[in-house]
């Protein structure tokens, strides 16, 4: 039930590089956003160690201190950055209504979603303690896998996005093991004849991952072949998972037209859902390329969007 009522210009869901670089343009242009941070400020980056390939910065930076420059930038021109989760929404109402962890009611005139969304993981117990403590396991190939040089890697999944990251890595790395859980790839033919062809990818059919070995960073992956049962030691440094995203569009889901796998629909080259004054950016709309600067440009194209709307309807 709802305890507090407020009206909202610009609200802005998510705070990822796509949420704060909606919220810089969209202060900038006087909509006064506001920001609700979800559950994890800063979003995925806040994960990673160090990010080289966000430009402006020669010499990396680390993905929290990224991500606290964005929020610094966005609150400097006036964006009420605050923590809380949306939880509900009624984007068909006008003005659009999102509800804050089941207690602040918001209206709208304009929503930008910036959700992002989430890499799945096995879910095994040394793989959550070395992901947490940077010790070499990543679901980011592109951003990771410059650490990992001359090195020998494992990369878990037999998708578009594995098969992808196996051959980005096999030009990085040394010898580069795919962990495949069936006796074929879901990846398209083209993808797979890429990592066939590729003399420094081993591909371990019907393999699953048994553990991670290492106590402050990877040491080796221990596969199971479960068609046999036999146990066999990769002595691998970088531990990749590749086996799929979530976008965290869960409640919007009927109200926003999306694809298959909840990759929220935007028409054309720019950040436009199916609903009027609701715009999409970042990965929760894009399932390509995921990376943080192509994240960044759509939020800012979402606030230009958000602002002609306003502008053509007479609110700004
Ligand atoms: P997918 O869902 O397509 O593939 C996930 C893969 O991970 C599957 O092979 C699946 O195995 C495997 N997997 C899932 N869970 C586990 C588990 N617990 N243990 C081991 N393996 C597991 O995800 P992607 O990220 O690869 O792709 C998402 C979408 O994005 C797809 O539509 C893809 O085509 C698209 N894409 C397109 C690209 C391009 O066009 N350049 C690049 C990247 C992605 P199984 O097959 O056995 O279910």
């Amino acid at each position: 039930m709802a305890t507090t009522t407020e009206h909202i210009k610009c609200l802005i869901i998510g705070s990822g590089p796509a949420g704060y670089t909606a919220a810089i343009y969209a202060a900038r242009a006087d909509l006064k956003p506001v920001l609700y941070t979800g559950l994890t400020p800063g979003g995925q980056l806040t994960e990673t160690t160090e990010v080289d390939n966000f430009p402006g910065y020669p010499k990396g930076i680390t993905g929290p201190e990224l991500m606290e420059d964005m929020k610094a930038q966005a609150e400097r021109f006036g964006t009420q950055v605050r923590f809380g989760l949306a939880t509900k929404a009624d984007l068909t109402s006008t003005p659009k209504k999102i509800w804050i962890d089941e207690a602040i009611e918001i209206t709208a005139d304009t929503v930008i979603i910036s959700t992002g969304a989430s890499a799945k993981w096995l879910g095994l117990e040394n793989e959550t303690r070395l992901r947490m403590n940077a010790g070499g396991v990543s679901a980011c190939a592109v951003c990771d896998g410059f650490f990992y040089k001359g090195q020998d890697v494992a990369i878990v999944g037999a998708g578009d996005t594995a098969a992808e990251e196996a051959t980005y890595l096999s030009k990085l790395c040394k010898k580069v093991y795919m962990i495949v859980r069936r006796g074929e790839m879901r990846a398209s033919k083209a993808m797979q004849h890429r990592v066939e062809n590729t003399p420094n990818i081993e591909v371990l059919w019907h393999s699953e991952t048994h553990d991670i070995i290492g106590k402050e960073a990877v040491e080796g992956v221990v596969v199971k072949n479960s068609e046999t049962n036999e146990l066999r030691t990769l002595d691998v440094t970088g531990f990749f998972v590749a086996i799929g995203h979530k976008p965290n569009t869960d409640i919007f889901q009927g109200q926003l037209k999306m694809d298959e796998l909840g990759y929220i629909d935007v028409m054309g080259w720019s950040t436009k859902t199916n609903i009027e004054g609701v715009f999409a950016v970042g990965d929760c709309a894009d399932k390509t390329y995921r990376q943080a600067v192509t994240a960044a440009g759509s939020g800012c194209m979402g606030a230009l969007d958000a602002e002609r709307y306003l502008a053509s309807s007479g609110k700004h």
